[in-house]
């Protein structure tokens, strides 16, 4: 009886030791909250799995890696964003977003990662074909993205219908609610490929720099931000995630 007991309490012992190794020893890793809108291919959007993938979701990821620290996702709107990292519910939003002075007013942000180009979409047979031709037309928008402001500015509020994301954006355009899209180049290949009849002007509508927005009082992450994309970007590491989701034409 005696012996039983001790076999079991060396069991127990045992067992013990093995749980704590497990378990105490993996101390949990710092979060970095990622802020992006996953309806933004090839920059974000939901797989198959329903997992948040994508260029901005990888740079992420590395750059949470360099930092030892945990990635999370969250997903929202566009405008939503900037909110966001101000409050502090994200620490870095991720999200295809183009510098501007506007937007340096409410975040800072990192070294640029990337090009974004804004194009057109229009239908197949649309009598649009520059630029000029957008006059008196019904443009339909990203809420919040620059593509918005340059629109309402050029053409009026009047002209200009906002959708919560590309999209629905998109969505609107084959249904005939509006005459063209003003969006990102690369989601726009996206978008034109993933729907029929739809195609892209040649004319560009404005050229900008993508980059990381961060909230004004988070200056150290920043800085650890920064350094890890400017490693990255000298490991080649950045150009070999653009180049798995974007094929050279
Ligand atoms: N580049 C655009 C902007 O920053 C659009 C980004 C997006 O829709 N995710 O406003």
């Amino acid at each position: 009886m005696k012996k039983t007991l001790a076999i079991l309490l060396a069991i127990v012992a045992v067992l013990g030791i093995c749980l704590c190794t497990a378990g105490c020893g993996t101390k949990e890793k710092e979060k970095l909250v990622m802020g992006t809108n996953a309806s933004f291919p090839p920059y974000e959007f939901v797989d198959d799995n329903g997992n948040i993938v994508g260029i901005d979701a990888e740079i992420a990821k590395a750059i949470a890696e360099k930092l030892n620290m945990e990635l999370e996702i969250k997903d929202m709107e566009f405008d939503s964003l900037i909110p966001a990292a101000k409050a502090g519910t994200v620490d870095m939003v991720l999200a295809g977003m183009t510098v501007n002075e506007e937007r340096k007013l409410s975040v800072d942000f990192s070294e640029s990662y990337a090009k974004g180009v804004q194009v057109i979409i229009v239908a197949e047979n649309s009598d649009i074909k520059t630029n000029d031709d957008l006059d008196g037309k019904m443009i339909g928008v990203q809420a919040g993205t620059t593509g918005d402001t340059y629109c309402t500015d050029d053409f009026g509020q009047d002209h200009v219908k906002q959708f919560a994301n590309g999209a629905l954006a998109v969505a609107a355009l084959t249904n005939g609610q509006v005459d063209c899209v003003v969006i990102d180049n690369e989601p726009a290949k996206n978008y034109v490929a993933a729907n029929k009849g739809l195609k892209i002007l040649e004319t560009v509508y404005a050229d900008e720099d993508y980059a990381i927005a961060v909230s004004k009082e988070k200056t150290e992450l920043m800085t650890k931000i920064n350094k890890a994309l400017a490693e990255l970007k000298e490991e080649g590491k950045i150009k070999e995630i653009v180049s798995k989701y974007i094929k050279a034409d």
